[in-house]
């Protein structure tokens, strides 16, 4: 892409609305604007962002064996007033009339619906195990939206749900997810730590959310250090016997929230120099919750036996666009964004210093269609504005890898290629230059 032809509106100051760096950032770096508290549009850089990450988790759920729908937005309360839950949930869900003053509801979450989705078509364990997700926006009318997307109104969920012929295969499904997530997080660059959480509104038995760490997060998190380096933050996992294992060793370790959290406990069970309390921002949740929606809505299936039992079933979110602004909280510096490889909006950055000079701007062309060419999606700064604003820029919005490209430097054919990360710059020769990044 080139800048000049790209919407990317950045902004040089702060606005005065955004209390923490993912949010000023987000808008800084023309990610997202606001149309009404917790409710945004995506803008290109924003929605790159948004969907590498939005890829990598459906990845990750291919490679879990979880099969890909996509449920609508918007509800019947029918099904809600099957459950219990159309009164039960409160009035972050949002309800409306259509004009045959039928009450509907943005979906906050869909228990409900894919309850009804299976009980209609699958009558057999034979068809059993089997996990259904889709990523979808939700509603969810918060007292305080802030944070920009971190605490939306409107956001972007990935929500799974498992269906099992009995408990002993629901928990090897909850418990495949609870390493999925790990892998999938890791792949965004996150350690996020498993902590037994409260069951709240959904119900059930089990459930875990991911934590990553961040000083402006909304819960306090109290954890055993040890967990961190637990070869499932690091390792693939093969086989159920260490996949049980890894979950058995994470989960009796001390890692709660505020809400669950057991002052007692947490000294009796973890060494002094082992226990950390810190913040951290949630983005992911896990449940099971056994029978429950299918008692109310009557899924069964037919068991080995022949016997019609209630199947037994969880739920498991990841808040993809929380998670925009949760890699920022965790990734950034004084000058902007720093993006992991992996979701980074462009691959490499190039900036032309001096856009009015033929030959320096030849040269960035040319480096542009071999970035193309290599595949590594090249954002070129080919505006003519004075090189302290691109510079500027260019940090801001945090590409891994920006290569400048000026008179001086190319009259000995060279640039200069710097590490976002880490800061350093060389002095690199022009036709080497994309080969030092692509390794
Ligand atoms: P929270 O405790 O933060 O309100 P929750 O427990 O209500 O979240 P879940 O129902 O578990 O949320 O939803 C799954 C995931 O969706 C959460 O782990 C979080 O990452 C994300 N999420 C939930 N609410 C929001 C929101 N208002 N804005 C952005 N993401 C959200
Ligand atoms: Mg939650």
């Amino acid at each position: 892409m080139r800048w000049s032809r790209t919407f990317l509106p950045t902004m040089k100051d702060t606005p005065a609305e955004a209390q923490i760096a993912s949010h000023r950032y987000m808008l800084r770096a023309g990610m997202v604007r606001q149309n009404a508290a917790g409710i945004y549009t995506w803008l290109p850089l924003g929605l790159r962002v948004l969907t590498k990450i939005a890829d990598i988790v459906r990845d990750e759920q291919a490679r879990a064996g979880a099969n890909e729908v996509l449920m609508p937005t918007i509800q019947s309360a029918d099904l809600w007033q099957e459950s219990g839950r159309f009164d039960a949930y409160g009035p972050e869900m949002l309800r409306f009339e259509d004009r045959h003053g039928r009450t509907m509801l943005y979906g906050p979450t869909n228990e409900e619906m894919i309850t009804d989705i299976f009980r209609r078509e699958v009558q057999s364990y034979k068809n059993l195990p089997l996990n259904l997700y889709h990523i979808q926006w939700k509603f969810r009318d918060e007292v305080r939206p802030r944070f920009g997307v971190m605490r939306g109104r409107e956001f972007l969920m990935k929500d799974g749900y498992s269906f099992d012929v009995d408990e002993a295969s629901a928990a090897l499904a909850y418990k495949k997810v609870f390493i999925s997530y790990l892998r999938t997080f890791r792949r965004l660059g996150l350690s996020a730590i498993p902590m037994q959480a409260d069951t709240g509104p959904i119900g059930g038995d089990l459930s875990h959310e991911f934590l990553i760490q961040a000083e402006t997060g909304e819960s306090e998190v109290f954890f055993d250090s040890a967990i961190s380096s637990d070869p499932a933050f690091t390792e693939d996992l093969t086989g159920d016997a260490e996949l049980e294992a890894a979950f058995d060793r994470l989960t009796s370790a001390y890692a709660r929230t505020d809400e669950t959290h057991d002052a007692a406990l947490f000294d009796q069970q973890v060494p002094t120099d082992r226990r950390v309390v810190s913040r951290g921002v949630e983005v992911g949740h896990i449940f099971y919750f056994g029978t429950k929606y299918s008692d109310a809505l009557g899924a069964t299936v037919q068991n080995a036996e022949g016997k019609d039992v209630a199947v037994h079933m969880g739920s498991y979110g990841i808040g993809v666009s929380r998670l925009v602004g949760g890699i920022i909280e965790a990734c950034h510096d004084e000058n902007g964004i720093i993006w992991p490889t992996e979701i980074a909006p462009f691959g490499v950055g190039i900036l032309n210093l001096k856009v009015d000079d033929a030959d320096c701007t030849a040269a960035c062309d040319r480096l542009y269609a071999q970035a193309q060419a290599a595949g590594l999606d090249p954002l070129l700064d080919d505006r003519d504005m004075r090189p302290g604003g691109k510079f500027a820029d260019m940090e801001l919005i945090g590409l891994p890898w920006v290569i400048t490209i000026g008179p001086r430097g190319l009259n000995d054919g060279m640039a200069e290629l710097k590490n976002r990360k880490t800061g350093e710059k060389h002095d690199v020769a022009i036709h080497a230059v994309l080969a030092k990044i692509t390794g």
